[in-house]
């Protein structure tokens, strides 16, 4: 099984993977854990190339899709792919939809990020997204108590409504695969909301 979790700064993607993780791995089940960008050794270094460019360097939103796609090969290629025909469930903090949204955003052609998304994770097709979804002055004040730590981090309030539209447009347009949660609640109660999503789909 492969679930993906996804949304915009502050939803609480981290806590949510770290006891879901606890969850299932309780359950007897064997549970990969892994990010986007990033999750392999080289993925990593492409994640830290855009998060953080050097100096006062911008990558173009092009350039930014084709390294969450290069970064994203390698991660399907040699970590989701092989743990996922071993039979073990993959949570996986963003993939591919983050891409249509945050480099859609910033101007690149949805058909192009879909086709190069459907090439980039043929042998891995998430089963279940979760897109955390709520307020974003209520989300963004989470993460500002958590402290900022990348260029991305410091977009206007309307980017990250934007954000959350078009997380919510691609939930809309793909309603068996995307179950939107209502993230500004205590995260036990979303912890319970995803189990209650993950059991159904399991037992369906
Ligand atoms: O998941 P996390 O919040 O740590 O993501 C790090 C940053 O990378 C975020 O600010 C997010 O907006 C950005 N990002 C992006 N495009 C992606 C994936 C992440 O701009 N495709």
């Amino acid at each position: 099984r492969f679930i993906t979790i996804e949304g915009g700064e502050g939803a609480g993607k981290s806590t949510l993977i770290r006891s879901l993780e606890q969850v299932l791995e309780a359950r007897g089940l064997d549970v990969v854990t892994t990010r986007e960008p990033g999750g392999t050794v080289l993925a990593e270094e492409i994640r830290n190339l855009v998060l953080h460019p050097p100096g006062e360097t911008q990558w173009s939103a092009l350039a930014e899709a084709l390294l969450m796609n290069a970064a994203r090969a390698d991660h399907v290629e040699k970590k989701i792919a092989p743990a996922l025909a071993a039979g073990k469930w993959v949570i996986c903090d963003r993939f591919a939809d983050s891409t249509r949204v945050y480099q859609g955003i910033g101007g690149v052609n949805d058909t192009m990020l879909q086709a190069m998304q459907a090439e980039v994770t043929k042998d891995a097709a998430p089963d279940i997204t979760f897109i955390l979804d709520g307020p974003v002055d209520e989300l963004l004040q989470r993460r500002t108590a958590r402290g900022t730590s990348d260029i991305f981090e410091r977009r206007p309030i309307g980017f990250h409504t934007a954000v959350r539209e078009r997380f919510l447009e691609i939930a809309k347009a793909a309603p068996d695969r995307c179950k939107v949660v209502d993230a500004s609640r205590d995260p036990s109660r979303v912890l319970e909301d995803v189990l209650s999503v993950i059991d159904e789909r399991v037992s369906a």
